[in-house]
């Protein structure tokens, strides 16, 4: 019956909580959150909930009613400030103490600025929380009725969703950005120039290999990007997508091993065994000792499941293969496994058909499978990954071969 802290009330920090109570966990569970809304969805912050197409009640992930039912105590609007290891307990911003049997660092990750001048002018705007799509939901608003285009600088998923989204709503806008090619860490070559051409058909000015001088500003305002090579584009937001860094701020400080986000072990733990970490804020130790950082809703259900489990003194590694969506335009991209260190690609279907599929390969072994508008074949390569089963590149090629029958 001891009590567990939660710190942070994101998917991962709200999910360990459910996970701790129908594990059986019975002492009380207190989720602390330092934003002033109840745990909602972040994935529709640059989708549908920008575009105007879902509204509250689907954005929400968990009613506060509903955490109270499960006897969980939800406090949003609360920021922990230190964790002392030693006394078991957190501080908080208003000065109170909570003591803990068990602690989950949730904390999330934080978007990364731009150290160039004109970045901290209020219409630059990054993406993470609720306030965050707010600000630019507002932003848009005005560049569509002033007829301002909008500059995104980051061409990562965040970056081309909200391109996409501000497109629909018919704005002008060019995405800047600074690799050669689109998702480049990610994505095959003939699939990020795939992505390139959609968005330069849907009517966006994309620059790779992007080099930015400044944001130039008036009156306090960013009013233009300039870039090395002289030109100016006019705007009236600009949008920062240029990646996170993980909140691991309090852990270090409570010297808990941090390298890229806080290190723990497939099981979610921390070195110190009353302490466990979930989702965005963990950079997760594997077998070869390397690290592994992921930023998905996956990986925040994975890993809260094994926090969970292992503050109940179970363990419960996360083995399953990570998967992740971006939807852009009426196009659903869906990523199963991890592609880095690819050296060959197979494609399923026509690139830029209805449905097709890259399947990724390192040494000959099929490592990920990048699907759009596939969601059979996104299934089915999930499951293929988790079985280690691994088609040849001609099968993976040949449409009419079938692959599930490699699962019997
Ligand atoms: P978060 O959801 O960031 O939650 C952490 C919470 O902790 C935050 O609310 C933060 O304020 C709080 N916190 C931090 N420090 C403290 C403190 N000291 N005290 C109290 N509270 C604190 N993933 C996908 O798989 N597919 C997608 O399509 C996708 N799209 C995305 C689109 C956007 C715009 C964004 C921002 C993310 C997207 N993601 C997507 C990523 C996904 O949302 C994250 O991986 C996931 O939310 C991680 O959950 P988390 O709980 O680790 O972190």
């Amino acid at each position: 019956d001891e009590p567990v802290v939660i710190i942070g009330a994101g998917q991962a920090g709200t999910l360990t909580a459910e996970a701790l109570r129908a594990g059986g966990h019975a002492g009380p569970i207190t989720l602390l959150g330092e934003e002033p809304h109840a745990p909602y969805h972040r994935p529709p912050l640059s989708k549908a909930w920008l575009a105007g197409e879902i509204g509250e009640a689907q954005l929400m992930l968990r009613a506060p009613e509903m955490l109270a039912k499960k006897g969980i105590t939800l406090r949003t609007g609360t920021r922990a400030l230190a964790i002392d290891r030693a006394a078991r307990q957190v501080r908080l911003e208003d000065g109170s103490v909570l003591p803990y049997a068990g602690l989950v660092l949730a904390t999330g990750a934080a978007p990364r600025t731009l150290a160039l001048p004109g970045a901290d002018a209020p219409n630059v705007l990054p993406l993470r929380s609720r306030d965050d799509a707010s600000r630019i939901a507002v932003a848009l608003a005005r560049c569509a009725e002033a007829q301002w285009p909008v500059v995104v600088i980051g061409g990562g998923f965040i970056g081309l969703e909200v391109a996409a989204t501000a497109r629909k709503k018919g704005l002008q806008v060019t995405v800047l950005e600074a690799a050669p090619r689109l998702l480049g860490r990610v994505l095959a070559p003939m699939l990020s120039d795939w992505f390139a051409e959609l968005h330069r058909g849907k009517g966006v000015e994309l620059e790779l290999q992007a080099r930015i001088e400044c944001i130039e500003t008036e009156g306090g305002e960013a009013v233009a990007v300039r870039l090395t090579d002289g030109r100016r584009l006019p705007c009236g937001l600009v949008v920062l997508g240029v990646g996170v860094s993980a909140n691991d701020a309090l852990a270090r400080a409570a010297g808990l091993a941090c390298e890229q986000g806080i290190v723990v072990d497939a099981c979610a733990r921390t070195a110190d065994p009353r302490i466990v970490a979930a989702g965005d804020c963990t950079a997760r130790r594997l077998a070869d000792g390397s690290l592994l950082r992921l930023e998905s809703v996956h990986n925040a259900t994975e890993q809260s499941k094994s926090a969970a489990a292992a503050l109940l003194g179970q363990e419960r590694p996360f083995t399953a293969t990570p998967w992740f969506w971006s939807d852009q335009y009426e196009r659903k991209l869906q990523m199963a496994g991890l592609s880095s260190g690819a050296e060959a690609w197979a494609l399923r279907g026509e690139l830029g058909g209805a449905a097709f599929s890259v399947f990724h390969y390192r040494a000959g072994r099929l490592i990920a499978v990048d699907s759009v508008n596939d969601a059979k074949m996104h299934l089915l390569a999930r499951k293929l990954l988790d079985a280690g089963v691994s088609p040849a590149p001609e099968q993976a090629a040949d449409a009419g071969f079938d692959l599930t029958g490699l699962l019997a």
